[in-house]
């Protein structure tokens, strides 16, 4: 593993590594969920940790945008942009040691891609070692620029296949004068969309964050965390977390949750709702949808989907996948929850209980095959927000077309003729 001080030490490590026809694993926080930045076993790649490239390099609150080198921890960036009085809003659980790089390198998603985008649409520019060991000085800060292929794009969400970033400007935004979240129970995800229409009709961009979760993973939180349980007198089969970004006040803010619920209690829509009433209870609210995954690994071994479909087939596509593997594997338990508001669930899979973990996981490519097929079924993407890595590589090619795979094939040689950045990651 080398680990480059600046741009031009990573132009001179990749361009040495192309001389050589040495191969190339960027590496970032190393948190990500398909093993992208992990290298083969051959022993003879070069793992290149962008972690001591961690300033910022400006901020300008006018042009709101920061810059950053790769290795800045997320939160790091988060708290930069704050103390200039603005928000950088790229929000996931992984943010205390995820990297802007490996954000971008694999286009992060998150809570709050409902109001502000995902990673891609955070980024204005990049700087960028091209596989050759060029460097690319693309850090632009403008909003138009309509010059021509968008090589910028092409780098985001590209996982190391195509070069390396070394540094980006993202967008910063207003900081909210206060952030209010709230629960809201209620019977199916059918009601949950119904839920996310008239919140965004009644609170428009204020509406920032829209999670659902199913009763499973509330009681599987409240299993293996201490002081998580869900606050409702009695469980409800699903539940949502909003939160709304107010520019007023948090009494506005408030107000406006109110108005909300009582008008969806009205129409059916919700059996109950809680609205946090202090910073503390929203943190006890937000630890329910975070600490899922952890609950679900401390539950033991479980099979992950992190898939999208168009926001209005949601419903039913849960619907039929649920009584689809009821049926053909007797026992399961649906782990299902995510960020409802972009088409985008982690609907998980845990075993029957009593089953040994190894049947159970000599079941997963049948059960990755149910779950995948039904999401094509429904123009989904078997990646919403975590990529493609070695992971889920064999699955992309069973459902991109050959002409999508044969334009992506084509880009990866034009960039990387030599086949030195990531091998055997996404398309290599
Ligand atoms: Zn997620």
């Amino acid at each position: 593993m080398v680990q480059p001080a600046n741009v031009e030490e990573v132009a001179r490590l990749v361009g040495w590594c192309a001389e050589q026809r040495v191969p190339l694993v960027p590496l970032g926080g190393n948190t990500g969920l398909t093993g992208g930045s992990v290298p083969d076993d051959s022993g003879k790649a070069v793992v290149l940790s962008l972690a001591r490239m961690n300033r910022i390099r400006a901020i300008d609150p006018i042009n709101n945008t920061l810059t950053a080198e790769a290795g800045v921890v997320l939160a790091t960036a988060q708290s930069a942009a704050d103390e200039a009085g603005r928000l950088f809003p790229l929000s996931l659980a992984a943010q205390g040691s995820c990297t802007i790089g490996g954000n971008l390198s694999t286009n992060a998603g998150g809570t709050g891609v409902l109001r502000y985008g995902n990673a891609r649409e955070l980024c204005l520019g990049l700087e960028v070692v091209t596989a050759r060991g060029e460097v690319w000085h693309g850090l632009r800060g403008l909003r138009k620029d309509n010059t021509g292929y968008d090589l910028r794009d092409l780098f985001i969400g590209s996982e190391g296949t195509l070069g390396v970033i070394t540094a980006a400007t993202l967008k910063l935004f207003p900081k909210p004068a206060a952030q209010v979240t709230a629960l809201a129970a209620l019977s199916s995800p059918h009601a949950a969309l119904k839920l996310l229409e008239l919140a965004q009709s009644m609170l428009g961009p204020a509406l920032t964050g829209f999670e659902l979760m199913s009763q499973m993973c509330l009681s599987l939180v409240a299993r293996h965390f201490d002081d998580c349980t869900a606050p409702f007198d009695a469980p409800h089969p699903w539940c949502v977390l909003l939160e709304s970004s107010d520019s007023q006040s948090e009494a506005h803010a408030t107000e406006r949750f109110d108005a909300l619920m009582e008008q969806a209690f009205e129409s059916g829509l919700i059996a109950d709702a809680l609205i946090a009433q202090s910073i503390a209870q929203s943190r006890k609210f937000w630890a329910l949808r975070e600490n899922i995954s952890e609950a679900q690994a401390a539950e033991g071994k479980n099979i992950k989907h992190d898939i999208s479909v168009p926001i209005s087939s949601i419903g039913d596509f849960v619907a039929a996948t649920d009584a689809a593997l009821a049926r053909q594997f007797p026992g399961v338990r649906m782990v299902v929850f995510g960020h409802l508001g972009d088409g985008n669930l982690h609907y998980n899979v845990s075993p029957p209980l009593g089953m040994n973990e190894d049947t159970f996981l000599a079941m997963q490519d049948d059960i990755n095959a149910l779950v995948h097929d039904a999401v094509a079924a429904n123009s989904g993407s078997i990646s919403a927000e975590h990529g493609i890595g070695v992971l889920r590589r064999d699955e992309m090619l069973r459902y991109k077309s050959p002409v999508e795979l044969a334009l992506m094939r084509t880009i990866k040689n034009a960039f990387d003729p030599l086949g030195i950045m990531n091998p055997g990651k996404l398309i290599g």
